[in-house]
């Protein structure tokens, strides 16, 4: 190997190539970018390998393609580089899905004996890993996630866990002020952060020790790879979450990795559409006789737009709300042209599902969550507000 392509896959360039006040637009098109090399690739070509060459002293970076890869290295710069603009000392690991990445900050900071709070309204899979924790011989204690209700469960607890917003519900708690309580008690704290993205909200910036999210979502919006990552400050505790990845081998392909560091060049363009367009269907839908519990953080009479408005920089694509019933709610996903029937949230194209058909969330038989695609908005309204009209009889 030559020394420029060393260099290069190696992704020599330890200091973001923008200026340290770039807006969110420059950064999601240079994040992660290595230094220029003549005759290569801006982002350079996913890197196949399960094993490098490596004589003499088996040394890093780049040994085994279970502990590290260069398209990851990447790709988890570029994530850092939104998550925590201008933090030193973050250290960013991506997984193969979101729920890899949970598991991974659950599973390599808790022991036997210690107890953890979780959301009781968070991700449908966390009463799985709820569960696993507790044959495991960890307390798990739940509160909801409106109103600071884990406050009154944090004593003695070693992992505060915060879904905010929370999927489906959109509640939102005070970061800060759970932090600040948390780290009072010698409790950690990881923010899921899927629903916002680290251009909507920067848990680590507000305190918090992990910001964990899917980047299966709005961060590569295409619903086309799924993939995870665990941002947090360095020291012993990445450490751990990286020692439980090489463990557990929940890593991503380079081919999704690489997917995704392309797809994040748009993050901003996507989610400014999006987000915009969510804001416009809910105020659409406000106005609707048939339209129940309509949530969306962004509107200024949601319950949770104050808190919201105090940590989050965007309030995400997915607006939720409950017709009359079930099969109301049938008919109307049956309606919808531009919207398809499905689960996941975040991507380009919107989707929208009945969340009760799947049990476990605590929802109404005819609550839907709507994630709001890059159409056109004024097509998308209209497409939603035609179903909700056929829907009726
Ligand atoms: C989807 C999701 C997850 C799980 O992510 P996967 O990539 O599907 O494993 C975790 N948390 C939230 C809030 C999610 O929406």
């Amino acid at each position: 190997m030559n020394d420029s392509a060393a260099k290069d896959t190696d992704g020599a360039r330890k200091e973001p190539c923008f200026p340290a006040d770039a807006g969110d637009g420059t950064r999601a098109v240079r994040a992660g970018l290595p230094e220029p090399v003549k005759h290569e690739p801006t982002l350079p070509g996913p890197v196949f390998a399960a094993h490098f060459h490596l004589p003499g002293e088996p040394t890093g970076p780049y040994t085994y393609g279970r502990d590290e890869n260069p398209t990851w290295t990447l790709l988890e710069r570029a994530i850092g580089e939104l998550e925590a603009p201008g933090r030193s000392g973050v250290e960013t690991l991506v997984f193969a899905s979101g729920m890899a990445a949970i598991s991974s900050v659950l599973f390599s900071q808790l022991r036997a004996g210690d107890a953890v709070v979780l959301p009781g309204d968070g991700y449908q899979a966390l009463p799985l890993a709820s569960e696993q924790l507790q044959a495991y011989g960890i307390e798990v204690r739940t509160a909801p996630t409106g109103g600071d209700a884990q406050l009154d469960v944090l004593d003695g607890a070693r992992l505060l866990w915060i879904e905010s917003p929370s999927n489906p519900g959109l509640d939102v708690c005070d970061i800060r002020r759970l932090v600040q309580a948390a780290h009072a008690r010698g409790a950690l704290v990881a923010v899921d952060n899927t629903l916002a993205t680290p251009l909507g909200q920067r848990p680590l910036a507000l305190g918090a020790d992990f910001s964990v999210a899917s980047g299966t979502k709005q961060l590569t919006g295409h619903g086309d790879i799924l993939l995870g990552y665990v941002a947090g400050r360095g020291g012993e505790a990445m450490a751990a979450v990286r020692r439980w990845r090489k463990i557990v081998g929940a890593i991503p392909g380079p081919m999704e990795a690489w997917l995704a560091h392309r797809s994040l060049a748009t993050l901003q363009l996507r989610v400014d559409r999006q987000n915009a367009s969510a804001l416009e269907l809910a105020k659409a839908l406000r106005g609707r006789p048939e339209v129940t519990g309509l949530r969306y953080p962004g509107l200024p009479d949601d319950p949770s737009h104050r808190t919201a408005s105090q940590q989050m920089r965007r309030y995400g694509c997915v607006v939720s709300f409950t017709l009359p019933t079930r099969a109301r709610a049938e008919r109307f996903l049956d309606a919808l042209r531009l919207v398809d029937d499905a689960t996941s949230f975040g991507g380009v194209r919107s989707t929208a599902e009945r969340r009760g058909r799947w049990g476990g969330d605590a929802v109404p038989e005819g609550f839907i969550r709507m994630s709001v695609g890059a159409e056109d908005p004024g097509d998308l309204v209209a497409d939603v507000l035609r179903a909700l009209d056929e829907s009726a009889h």
